[in-house]
């Protein structure tokens, strides 16, 4: 073998930039099925958005949440909210911890278009349902990993996972790494069961977060 011939991959760029890549494109795909959903709705790509938030916060958000989690403006947030409560899918009311704030919350109507929009994404559950199991569990570990890299330099908006929960307590068993525990129901917790957007998430203080984030690195 001549060994200074080239390599043929020698322009192959390194892994990290090819994941995001893929990411990126991936985030275009889904993108571009919100915004046919959109038009054919009748709404903007950020008035879906805002649908999808909230349809796992029926105890309601305040609006700057929801801007920081949409990465916009409050002014910009509150522009598509009132197109929302125009539309009847939206609606303001007294958030439950604080009688004097307002809560956004999904009407009726808002609920079913927004379980309808999550129904219109099933091309994409389909594509990572026809992975292997150990294929999901590996890619769920790996995009876990990088939203943990991501909010240690700030730049994912606040999430309720497990792994920056009060609650959770990782690698509590000596004999199967990658087997956590919830201190909230008692009960164990394996790796591939660490939830993204649980309701029962209460925020761990921050040292646990970075705690967790690099226990989580072991498994
Ligand atoms: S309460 Fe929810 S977020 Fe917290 S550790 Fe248990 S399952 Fe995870």
């Amino acid at each position: 073998m001549n060994s200074s011939k080239k390599s043929p991959w020698s322009s192959t760029p390194p892994t990290a930039e090819r994941i995001v890549s893929a990411i990126e494109r991936i985030g275009n795909v889904l993108r571009t099925g919100a915004w046919q959903f959109a038009t054919a709705e009748g709404l903007n790509p950020a008035q879906v958005d805002i649908l999808a938030i909230l349809l796992s916060r029926s105890e309601g958000v305040r609006l700057s949440w929801l801007a920081q989690q949409m990465g916009v403006t409050t002014a910009s947030a509150s522009d598509s909210v009132a197109a929302l409560v125009t539309k009847n899918l939206v609606e303001k009311a007294k958030a439950a911890d604080d009688g004097r704030a307002i809560a956004l919350r999904l009407t009726l109507d808002g609920k079913a278009l927004a379980t309808k929009i999550s129904e219109g994404m099933s091309f994409a559950f389909d594509a990572v349902e026809a992975l292997t199991k150990s294929q999901q569990d590996a890619m769920y570990a790996g995009l876990l990993a990088v939203i943990g890299q991501l909010q240690k330099s700030e730049r994912f908006p606040e999430i309720r996972t497990c792994v920056t929960c009060r609650y959770f307590a990782p690698h509590t068993s000596k004999d199967k790494e990658g087997l956590h525990h919830c201190r909230l129901v008692n009960a164990p917790l394996p790796s591939a069961m660490l939830r993204l957007d649980c309701p029962e998430h209460e925020a761990a203080e921050p040292h646990v977060d970075s705690f967790n984030w690099k226990a989580l690195q072991r498994t």
